[in-house]
C-alpha cells in the first residue's frame, strides 16, 4: 500500500504542476473510485484506488527512463542559452517529470543517451567506482594500427597529470586518411575519446556512442528520436 496526496500523485504522473492539478480538482475534473474529489489533501492508495482526470485513468509513474539517439547540434543539458538541449526534444509529457541526461555527450557527438529523473539510476551509471563500460564508434583522420591498440590498453596521457585507465580499441578498418574504430572506455572524462586520439596526434572526425553497460543503441531510433526503456533493457544496465 502506498498512500499519497492526490495532487502529488497526478502531478508526478506527468499531468501538470501541483497548482494546475489543484485547479482541475477545484473544477471537479478528478474522480477517485467514481466520486468527484475537490480537496488536494485527499489521500489515495496509488496501487488500489482508481484515480481519473477528465475521465481518464491515471497510472502512477514517478520515474522515467528514456533512451535517445542524440543528434549532433544539441547539448546534453537541461537548459542552455545558445543551443537546443536534449530535453527540448522531449514531448511535454516527459518534460513534466523534470528529466535530465545521464552524463554528457559533446555537442557534435551522436548516439546513445539515457534520460531520466532518477538520480540514483544516473549515479550508478556514472560513478567512476562502478566502471560502467561505454562503447563508441568513431572515424579517425589517420591510419590506426596494433601499436594504437596497445597504447589504448596501457593508458594514455590526456593531460599533464592524467593517464587513462585501460581502454579497448578495435580496428574496423584502417585507411591512409580515414579509419573506423570501436573504442570501449570505463571512464567519462571530458572529451575523453577525442583527447585519447589527440595524445597520439590523431583526430576524431565523427563520434557516436553505441553501447552503455550491456544496452546497445536501438538502430530503429533515428537521430533525435527516443523511447522508454523496457524492463528487459533495464536489466542490461545493471
Ligand atoms: N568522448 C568524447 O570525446 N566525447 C564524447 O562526447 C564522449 C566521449
Amino acid at each position: 500500500m502506498t498512500i499519497m496526496r492526490i495532487d502529488k500523485m497526478i502531478s508526478n504522473s506527468g499531468h501538470g504542476s501541483r497548482s494546475e492539478i489543484k485547479k482541475y480538482l477545484k473544477y471537479g475534473n478528478v474522480k477517485v473510485n467514481g466520486e468527484v474529489v475537490k480537496a488536494a489533501t485527499t489521500k489515495v492508495d496509488i496501487e488500489k484506488d482508481l484515480v481519473e482526470l477528465f475521465r481518464e485513468r491515471i497510472i502512477y509513474k514517478k520515474n522515467i527512463y528514456l533512451i535517445m539517439n542524440k543528434p549532433a547540434g544539441v547539448v546534453s543539458a537541461t537548459k542552455d542559452n545558445s543551443y537546443e538541449t536534449v530535453i527540448d526534444l522531449l514531448d511535454d509529457f516527459y518534460k513534466s517529470f523534470n528529466p535530465f541526461p545521464v552524463g554528457r555527450l559533446d555537442i557534435d557527438t551522436e548516439g546513445l543517451l539515457l534520460i531520466t529523473n532518477d538520480g540514483k539510476f544516473s549515479y550508478n551509471l556514472l560513478s567512476p567506482k562502478k566502471h560502467v563500460p561505454k562503447t563508441y564508434y568513431a572515424l579517425i583522420d589517420a591510419p590506426i594500427d596494433e601499436n594504437d591498440v596497445s597504447e589504448f590498453k596501457k593508458g594514455l596521457n590526456i593531460n599533464d597529470e592524467y593517464i587513462t585507465k585501460p581502454a579497448i580499441l578495435d580496428i574496423i578498418n584502417s585507411g591512409e586518411n580515414e579509419s573506423e574504430i570501436h573504442v570501449t572506455i570505463e571512464e567519462g572524462k571530458y572529451h575523453q575519446v577525442k583527447r585519447m586520439f589527440k595524445s597520439s596526434g590523431k583526430h576524431v572526425t565523427y563520434l557516436k556512442r553505441i553501447k552503455m553497460a550491456n544496452l546497445e543503441l536501438d538502430e530503429n531510433l533515428k537521430n533525435g528520436e527516443y523511447r522508454e526503456i523496457s524492463e528487459e533493457e533495464m536489466e542490461l544496465l545493471n
